[in-house]
């Protein structure tokens, strides 16, 4: 393993903030972890695994020894009842992951495809889109426990997921997610509900249905290789329905339990915010979930941005946002 002292994260994080961690590595192998627990051990130092930094908000100097998961690897098993169990390591890229399945004639993973980042990360936060969640389609999934210093392997009912939400999130960095495993029956059935799928025809395929999520992605997100940014900025709130009742015009998602979720986006836009720009920080002018870096934007600047939205959006409505992206 190549240990990096001031090991340089500025390439590594799609918000492009320049970020140094005190030691850092690529891991290329799962045992690489144990040597970096120690090495976190050593310095006193907390442990921080990475994948493609896509979903962070990093601080000029990091006090942390920080692994970037680099391990790669794909298989499929073909089950007897016409289900493909389909694992990949975690430091694959998600969204090559997701283009490799369709191309294989395997359905499923379509409307993920397109969002940044690892294998490993997506369990974290339950990645979603397009009216499909992670936990819909994951079978199981290996991870390294920090804490015993073993191998587990979680059911995707184990992981306890929910909107953004997994027991990883919850756990206080105590598990590494190695590998992934998804269950995609050849049975499937595709989900067109959200705008922008609504207009293919109920027969579309999987690949079909791939292209269209690409190029609606491509329309409606800046490109983070052009405007750094580390996608949705905030969690949509949810919230009781008399809040909900008391915002004029918001776009109400209700939800089983008789809570209501909010357009973030629609709350900041409601604020006069969407546009707006604070040194090199802005708030994307087509999509005001978004916080971009216009080039050379630091952490403060994006923080400070995102506590005057934070500040707005609750002073205006009485609406909680939450930060999406990790901070570190
Ligand atoms: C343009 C853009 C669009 C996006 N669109 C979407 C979207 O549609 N839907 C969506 O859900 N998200 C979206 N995101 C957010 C992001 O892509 C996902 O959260 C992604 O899963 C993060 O993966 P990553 O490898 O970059 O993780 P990182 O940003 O590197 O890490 C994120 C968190 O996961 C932890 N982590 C990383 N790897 C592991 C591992 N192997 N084991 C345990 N913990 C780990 C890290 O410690 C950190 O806490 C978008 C981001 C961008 C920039």
């Amino acid at each position: 393993m190549n240990l990096i002292p001031d090991f340089d994260l500025s390439r590594l994080n799609t918000m492009g903030l320049a970020s140094h961690a005190r030691f850092g590595a690529v891991i290329s192998t799962p045992e690489e972890i144990d040597e970096l627990t120690g090495l976190s051990q050593g310095t006193g130092l907390p442990l921080r695994i990475l994948g493609g930094g896509s979903n962070l908000v990093l601080r000029d100097e990091i006090a942390a020894v920080v692994g970037v998961m680099g391990t790669k690897g794909r298989t499929v098993e073909q089950r007897a009842d016409g289900t493909a169990l389909v694992t990949a390591q975690a430091g694959e890229d998600w969204s090559e992951f997701v283009g490799w399945t369709i191309a294989q004639g395997i359905p499923g993973l379509e409307n993920l495809g397109g969002i940044p980042g690892t294998v490993g990360a997506a369990p974290v936060q339950n990645i979603g889109a397009y009216g499909v969640e992670l936990a819909e389609r994951l079978d199981s999934l290996v991870v390294w426990d920090l804490v015993d210093r073993q191998r587990r392997r979680f059911s995707a009912q184990d992981c306890e997921f929910s909107y953004r939400q997994s027991l990883f999130k919850r756990s206080g960095n105590r598990f590494v997610v190695l590998e992934a495993t998804f269950a995609l029956p050849d049975t499937w059935t595709a989900n067109l509900s959200y705008p922008g799928l609504d207009s293919l025809p109920a027969d579309a395929d999987a690949a079909t249905i791939h292209e269209r999520v690409l190029a609606v992605r491509g329309a409606k997100l800046p490109n983070w290789r052009m405007l750094g940014n580390a996608g949705s900025f905030f969690h949509n709130p949810i919230v009781r329905s008399e809040v909900a009742e008391g915002i004029a015009n918001v776009p109400r998602y209700p939800q089983r339990d008789g809570t209501v979720k909010l357009s973030a986006a629609w709350l900041i836009e409601a604020c006069g915010l969407k546009g707006v720009r604070e040194g090199q920080a802005g708030v994307y002018d087509r999509h005001a979930l978004i916080l971009v870096n216009h080039g050379g934007a630091t952490y403060a600047e994006i923080a400070g941005l995102a506590s005057r939205i934070v500040n707005t959006v609750r002073e205006q409505f009485g609406v909680a946002l939450v930060q999406e992206p990790i901070e570190l």
